[in-house]
C-alpha cells in the first residue's frame, strides 16, 4: 500500500504513480503485514542485498534488475583517535550506495510496465539510474545541475542515458525535470516510494555483519535524508520482528554551507529551516529544501540521535585522512570524518561504543574536484 505523507490518503501500490493523486504529496510505501525473516534464511539467499528481498516491495525478486549490489565490507578504521567501523558502500557497482535504492526502484517500475523515465540528480543517483535502466532495458534521461563533477556526467552518458545539464541550483534541476516529465514518467529517486526500500538494506547488512546485533550509533552523510530514512525503516522492521532489542542512535552530518536539517535540529523545529545555501565540496548532500525533511527529523529524534553540521576545511581534510588509510571517497562522504569528531567532542558518542560510519560514494567519481582541492592545499 502507498500512503500520502501530507493528506494521509492511501492507495494500492500496483500503479506507477509517484505522488499522491489527491494532493500531490509524497507517497510512502507501507508494509501491511508483519515481515518475517530469519538469519538462517538470509544466509541461504543471494550474495547481494537481494538476500533481504522478503522485506522489499518487489513481487518477483528472481527477475530483479540487479548487478550484485550490496554486501559491502564493514571494516575498523582508526580516525582521529576513535575506531569506528566503516561501511564501504562506495564499492557498489556504479560507485555509490544509490545502487541499492535504484535496483529496487527500477525492478518495481519494470514490473509495473514503465519503459521510459526521467530522473534528476546531483550525480550519483543519476549514474545509478542510467546503469540500472540500461541493464533492465528501460530508456532514461538524467537531468543534473551544470556544476556536477565531470566524472559523474561521463559515467551517465557512458551507460547510454540522455544527459541534460541545467544551469542554476539543484532545485532548478528538479523543476526542469518535472516539467519534462509531463510527457513521460518521473522516476525521481527522491519522490519514489520504492527507493528507500532498497537503501534500507545497508542497515540489515550491518546487523548481519555484527553477528545479528545492532550497533550503538550510525553516522550518515545527510542531504535529502534517504540514508536516515532507510536506516530507521530497516531498524524499526528488525525491532518489530523481535530481531534487535534497540534502535541505534542515528546521527546525520550536513555541510554547514547547506544545513537546513542541522539548523532545524538545533532549534528544535519539526521541519527544515529555510536557508540560503552556499557552495560546498559535499555536492551530493547540497539539498537546501529536503523533500522529506520532516520525516528525517522525526526519525532522528525517535532514534535519540542528532544532526551536526561541519565546515568545508575539515571536510576536505577528511578526504585525505581517509585516503591516507587507503580509502578513496568523494568529498560528500568525507563529512563523516569531522562529523564523528564533533559527536565525540559533544559526548553524543563515547569511546567503547559500537559506531558505524557510512561512506557513500567513490573518489574515482570526483577525481577532477579532488585534484582541485589538493592543489589548493599545497
Ligand atoms: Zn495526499
Amino acid at each position: 500500500m502507498l500512503k500520502c505523507l501530507r493528506c494521509g490518503a492511501s492507495c494500492g501500490d500496483d500503479e506507477p504513480i509517484w505522488r499522491c493523486p489527491d494532493c500531490g504529496g509524497h507517497l510512502d510505501h507501507i508494509t501491511e503485514k508483519l515481515l518475517s525473516i530469519s538469519p538462517e534464511e538470509i544466509k541461504r539467499g543471494p550474495l547481494s542485498m537481494w538476500r533481504y528481498s522478503k522485506t522489499m516491495p518487489v513481487r518477483s525478486p528472481e527477475k530483479a534488475v540487479t548487478m550484485g549490489e550490496g554486501l559491502t565490507p564493514l571494516i575498523p578504521v582508526e580516525l582521529d583517535g576513535v575506531k569506528p567501523l566503516v561501511k564501504m558502500d562506495f564499492l557498489c557497482p556504479t560507485g555509490s550506495y544509490k545502487d541499492r535504492g535504484i535496483s529496487v526502484l527500477v525492478s518495481r517500475l519494470r514490473e509495473l510496465g514503465i519503459t521510459s523515465l526521467i530522473e534528476d540528480s546531483s550525480g550519483n543517483a543519476g549514474a545509478a539510474m542510467a546503469a540500472y535502466c540500461t541493464a533492465g532495458g528501460l530508456n532514461c534521461s538524467v537531468y543534473v545541475p551544470d556544476y556536477t563533477s565531470a566524472g559523474k556526467c561521463v559515467q551517465i552518458e557512458a551507460y547510454g542515458a540522455e544527459l541534460i545539464r541545467v544551469p542554476g541550483t539543484r532545485e532548478d534541476t528538479t523543476d526542469a525535470a518535472m516539467a519534462a516529465a509531463r510527457e513521460t514518467y518521473y522516476g525521481s529517486h527522491n519522490w519514489s516510494p520504492w527507493f528507500v526500500e532498497g537503501v534500507k538494506t545497508f542497515a540489515y547488512e550491518i546487523w548481519e555483519q555484527l553477528g545479528w546485533t545492532a550497533p550503538d550509533h550510525l553516522v550518515l552523510p545527510l542531504g535529502q535524508g534517504s540514508l536516515v530514512l532507510g536506516a530507521y525503516r530497516a531498524l524499526s522492521e528488525l525491532r518489530d520482528m523481535g530481531l534487535i532489542d534497540h534502535i541505534p542512535k542515528i546521527h546525520g552530518v550536513q555541510s554547514a554551507n547547506c544545513a537546513p536539517l542541522a539548523r532545524a535540529y538545533e532549534s528544535g523545529l519539526d521541519v527544515p529551516e529555510n536557508i540560503t545555501k552556499a557552495e560546498t565540496v559535499a555536492e551530493g548532500i547540497s539539498s537546501a529544501t529536503p523533500l522529506r525533511g520532516a520525516e528525517v527529523l522525526e526519525a532522528v529524534k525517535r532514534s535519540r540521535g542528532s544532526i551536526v553540521a561541519v565546515d568545508e576545511k575539515p571536510i576536505v581534510e577528511g578526504i585525505f585522512a581517509l585516503a591516507s588509510r587507503g580509502i578513496y571517497v568523494e568529498p560528500t562522504s568525507a563529512v563523516v570524518v569531522p562529523g564523528i569528531s564533533k559527536l565525540m567532542e559533544s559526548g553524543a558518542i563515547s569511546k567503547g561504543e559500537t559506531t558505524v560510519v557510512f561512506l557513500s560514494g567513490s573518489g574515482l567519481k570526483a577525481t577532477d574536484k579532488i585534484l582541485e582541492l589538493r592543489r589548493k592545499i599545497k
